[in-house]
């Protein structure tokens, strides 16, 4: 989506709301294999004294893969959108910073780029998922699965010795 801000840009105070559904067919992320719901991107552009902002947020619903133990799981997803838009980059190396064309500012593009840049590189079901037995393959968070150390450590010990011939 494409927002014209040229009567804003004129108009110091002026505010525009926006709110738009992300075309999420393109879009791809390790551990995502699809979304729930429609991506929206909702917001608000302001005119503060000259300064163009925009603030908003993109929300959706997402079913995600554990990197670790392989487990489907839906998971919210929710990102802040904090950018300044401006006629002429002052500051080359802000990636916060994105130009108008012309009075016109892309909002889609904002969008995407704020998710690419954010997004984890690495979907777990959650912070301490114990992952699959390298073994036998079972899921540990669902309990142990007995390929773990010898429990009589007399064994454990012999085994450590022919392991060393
Ligand atoms: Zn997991
Ligand atoms: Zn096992």
């Amino acid at each position: 989506m494409r927002a014209d801000l040229r009567e804003l840009i004129a108009s110091p105070g002026k505010k525009l709301d926006f709110s738009f559904v992300l075309d999420s067919a393109d879009l791809s992320f390790d551990g995502v294999l699809r979304f729930l719901t429609p991506v929206t991107v909702k917001g608000v552009i302001e005119n503060h004294a000259g300064h163009i902002t925009l603030t908003g947020v993109i929300e959706a619903d997402m079913l995600c893969q554990c990197a670790r133990c392989l487990k489907e799981f839906p998971m919210p997803l929710r990102r802040e959108l904090a950018a300044y838009l401006a006629e002429e980059l002052e500051d080359e190396d802000n990636e916060d910073y994105y130009l108008l064309e012309d009075g016109w500012a892309d909002l889609e593009q904002i969008a995407r780029d704020t998710l690419i840049l954010n997004f984890e590189p690495r979907i777990l079901c959650r912070e301490d998922c114990k992952g699959l037995c390298p073994k036998c393959g079972r899921n540990l968070n669902e309990g142990p699965c007995g390929c773990g150390e010898d429990p009589d450590p007399r064994m454990a010990a012999l085994r450590q010795l022919l392991e060393r011939e």
